[in-house]
């Protein structure tokens, strides 16, 4: 009888234990994806997202067909989709690889105990995270709120497990069954096709992920530390996107920078970052109202402002502060921002414009290629100063200072905000200070061909520090 291998966050053949297993039993192995329901609390995806789905599904596609199994795509709730496959193909077992959001996890729970009860070999294996969010625990036997004893029991708890490598074949089943063809699924844009841009950077798929890895880890990784603050140079892995879609297993990339000849701080560091995607997951399993609820309480009475204009003026990349706003047109163009400017986009939210962090959580959901459930609400609590680990909230990035320092000649403004072009360095971060005639010779008319700040970061600045301090103390 067939074994199902059931995709979800991990499209790749690669160091993908559920696919292994399923090869090693010499059945044939039907390789399923299931497009969810929005409401199981496993969706949507953000239109991003969507398009990155479309191209990973037809790249995992290709390779399963290499190695002698379609893929075949369903939609609908996965507990039915499952009978229904296993009624009409008699498979005898059902593989796949843990998922640690809350939802996914309950769905399949109940998948499982009634899969089990009816004689289907139900296994589950490990390979979205390094270390399992459930092994991980502080001396009192309770989950970390804390990054650094996190990263520290982490690197006790030993190496993470040794990639294994892509099956070489694998049996097909007698009869391929009905699939739904992944164009009527309408992933991608229509018009406009806002996604024209993405292809500029990403390739989908486990062959590019590879590719990318390999080259980060021969040169990029090499200053990591130092430069991986600075937007305008390419200095980090820009894995996200791939780590996110599981076409990549964070062990293979933290044994790709094993034995680098690269400096020892660097290949930490790196480290340490994929750690802070563990330590998201592990807050967010164990806290699963992380993108609802403040982790602290005390920001519940926080005095938010409606997100109205200014939050639509945020989204456009159209505020008058020029590094917010190249931040949100790199995001808007390419469906990825630095993180040195995603941090400051996002403190610009919610401390200039004190508009709620749920709601940048939600437009990074919808604009990001890389958009992950626990790394995203985590890191809008972090800003937010009302996550776990968090910055304080008195700590106010302030955006002209903010550019001057990790854009010092405004190369990464330059790139995405071409009104800007022309300015000289000394103003790029505040053209509003600018003298008249370099504006005029910049070609700049503020207000009319770049706009003016839409609030005064000093005034702004006051305001956000009062609201926190009207808040009651924990
Ligand atoms: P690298 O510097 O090469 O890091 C390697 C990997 O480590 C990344 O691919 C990522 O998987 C992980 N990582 C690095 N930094 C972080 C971090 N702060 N938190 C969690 N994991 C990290 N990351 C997402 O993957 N998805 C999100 O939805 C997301 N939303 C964010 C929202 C805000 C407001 C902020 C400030 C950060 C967010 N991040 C998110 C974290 C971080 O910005 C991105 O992971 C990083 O920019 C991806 O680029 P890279 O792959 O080149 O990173």
């Amino acid at each position: 009888a067939p074994i199902i291998v059931w995709f979800r966050k991990d499209l790749r053949t690669d160091d993908n234990p559920a696919l292994i297993a399923a090869s090693e039993t010499e059945h044939p192995v039907i390789a399923l994806y299931i497009r969810e329901p929005a409401e199981a609390g496993t969706g949507p995806l953000g239109a991003a997202q969507d398009w990155w789905l479309h191209h990973s599904l037809a790249s995992l596609g290709s390779t399963l067909d290499r190695l002698g199994t379609p893929l075949v795509l369903r939609s609908g709730p996965a507990g039915k989709v499952l009978d229904d496959m296993i009624e009409e193909t008699g498979a005898g077992g059902l593989y796949w690889n843990r998922r640690h959001n809350p939802a996914g996890v309950e769905i399949d729970k109940v998948i499982k105990a009634s899969l089990k009860a009816r004689g289907v070999d139900t296994r589950s294996f490990a390979a979205e995270l390094l270390h399992d969010p459930t092994r991980l625990l502080t001396g009192e036997k309770k989950p970390y709120r804390v990054y650094t004893p996190f990263w520290k029991a982490l690197e006790r708890d030993g190496e993470p497990h040794e990639p294994t490598d892509a099956p070489e074949k694998l049996r097909p089943p007698e009869k391929a069954p009905a699939s739904d063809v992944l164009d009527d699924w309408h992933l991608l844009p229509t018009k406009p096709n806002w996604a024209c841009s993405f292809t500029d950077i990403w390739t989908p798929g486990e062959g590019a992920a590879r590719e990318r890895l390999d080259d980060f880890a021969d040169g990029a990784i090499d200053g990591y530390k130092t430069d991986r603050d600075f937007p305008a140079i390419d200095a980090t892995s820009m894995l996200s996107p791939h780590l996110a879609f599981g076409e990549i297993s964070p062990a293979r990339v933290w044994h790709a920078t094993r034995g680098l000849t690269s400096s020892k701080d660097d290949v930490v560091h790196f480290r340490k970052e994929l750690a802070w995607r563990e330590f998201c997951y592990h807050l967010h399993f164990h806290f699963p109202k992380l993108a609802e609820k403040n982790w602290n309480s005390r920001f519940d009475a926080f005095p938010w402002e409606a997100a109205g204009k200014n939050f639509e003026l945020w989204t456009r990349g159209m505020t008058g502060y020029p590094i917010v706003d190249a931040g949100m047109r790199q995001l808007w163009k390419h469906g990825w921002m630095h993180n040195r400017v995603r941090m400051i986009t996002a403190s610009f939210l919610i401390k200039h414009l004190m508009i709620d962090w749920r709601r940048g959580e939600k437009w990074f959901r919808d604009t990001l290629v890389d958009a992950d459930a626990a790394s995203n609400a985590a890191n809008w609590q972090w800003v937010a100063g009302s996550g776990a680990d968090a910055s304080p909230f008195f700590r106010i990035f302030n955006p002209i200072l903010q550019g001057e320092k990790f854009d010092p000649d405004g190369t990464y403004v330059r790139s995405f905000v071409p009104e800007l072009e022309m300015l000289d360095s000394a103003w790029i971060h505040k053209p509003f200070d600018a003298p008249e005639p370099v504006l005029k010779e910049a070609g700049l008319d503020l207000g009319k061909t770049y706009p003016k700040p839409i609030v005064d970061h000093r005034k702004a600045r006051e305001c956000a520090l009062s609201a926190y301090k009207s808040l009651k103390n924990d």
